[in-house]
């Protein structure tokens, strides 16, 4: 059988969370520091530790099946690649900023400045559809201490806090687009089964991330209205317990209305709730 190839960051913000991830998709593999490449012992599968501007690369050519990678450095390195799967991890925006002392308002203001920027590609774009006319500084690290230093008079760069811009004497100005991790495959893979069994299960990983199981007791003249409450996949299972008159409700609930939910819950008489984080959703 063909053995897959993965290419994940080697070191950086996207690495452990990459390696939670493949690792919760049931992938068992060594992960030393100093290997470039690690096979998975139980899946025909080889994860390829990489810098992250070299990922889209390698799989576009096919040299990677698969791939990790910020959607950032997808738009930069202009490559064609299959979008598969948005990963959830990794958020970060693309910004433009100025001096805190700048009283710049709007985007035309930066026709005929310079701009620093480790993504000269993005960057044009963005500056050609708002007809902007500015001198992109293209510089590999350290953006942010460009204006500080006298070398332009605006940055742009990716932001997940402003702690770095703040700490810089900067402010956002504008924003040029935001991006997480995602998982890129090559156009026109032979490897398609294999590919679609390992999306099948980061797909069941990422439904359970975002979703908790729920337990909880109610007397069953509360039921109806407890039930009421619950989005679910299914109907909530209702198992009687030793109190005649009390039932125990399972069910799932998404993450993000959780509290909530809860609230309400209780208000309509559930009792003993007890949450539970899921390993997996296979639907
Ligand atoms: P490499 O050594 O692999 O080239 P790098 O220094 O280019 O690493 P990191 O700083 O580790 O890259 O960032 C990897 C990715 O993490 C970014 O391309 C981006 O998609 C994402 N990211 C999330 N938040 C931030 C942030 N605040 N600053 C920079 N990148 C971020
Ligand atoms: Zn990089």
């Amino acid at each position: 059988m063909k053995t897959l190839k993965i290419a994940i960051q080697k070191s950086g913000r996207l690495n452990e969370k990459s390696v939670e991830l493949l690792k919760n998709c049931g992938l068992n593999f060594e992960n030393y520091k100093s290997s470039l490449i690690s096979p998975v012992s139980n899946f025909p599968l080889e994860i390829l530790f990489l810098r992250d501007d070299d990922i889209p690369e390698y799989v576009q050519d096919g040299i990677a099946d698969l791939g990790i990678v910020g959607e950032n450095v997808i738009q930069e390195t202009e490559v064609d690649v299959a979008y598969l799967q948005r990963l959830g991890f990794g958020r970060c925006s693309l910004k433009i900023a100025v001096q805190n002392t700048s009283n710049m308002e709007s985007i035309s203001e930066l026709d005929g400045k310079s701009i620093a920027t480790s993504y000269p590609n993005i960057l044009s774009k963005y500056l050609q559809q708002n007809n902007v006319q500015a001198d992109i500084r293209t510089i590999s690290g350290s953006v942010e201490i460009s204006p500080g230093l006298g070398l332009a008079d605006a940055i742009c760069d990716l932001v997940s806090t402003g702690g770095t811009l703040k700490s810089n004497g900067l402010k956002p100005f504008a924003d040029v687009m935001s991006s997480e991790a995602v998982l890129i495959g090559r156009k026109g893979s032979e490897n398609e089964d294999l590919i679609q069994e390992l999306i099948a299960r980061v797909q069941s990983v990422l439904r359970a991330k975002e979703t908790k199981y729920v337990v909880l007791n109610v007397e069953r003249k509360n039921l109806e209205a407890v039930v009421k409450l619950l989005p679910g996949v299914k109907s909530p299972s209702v198992v009687p317990l030793a109190e005649a008159e009390w039932v125990a409700v399972h069910t799932v609930i998404p993450e993000r209305d959780f509290w909530d939910r809860i609230s309400q819950l209780k208000q309509a008489g559930a009792q003993g709730i007890v949450v539970m984080p899921i390993e997996k959703i296979i639907l």
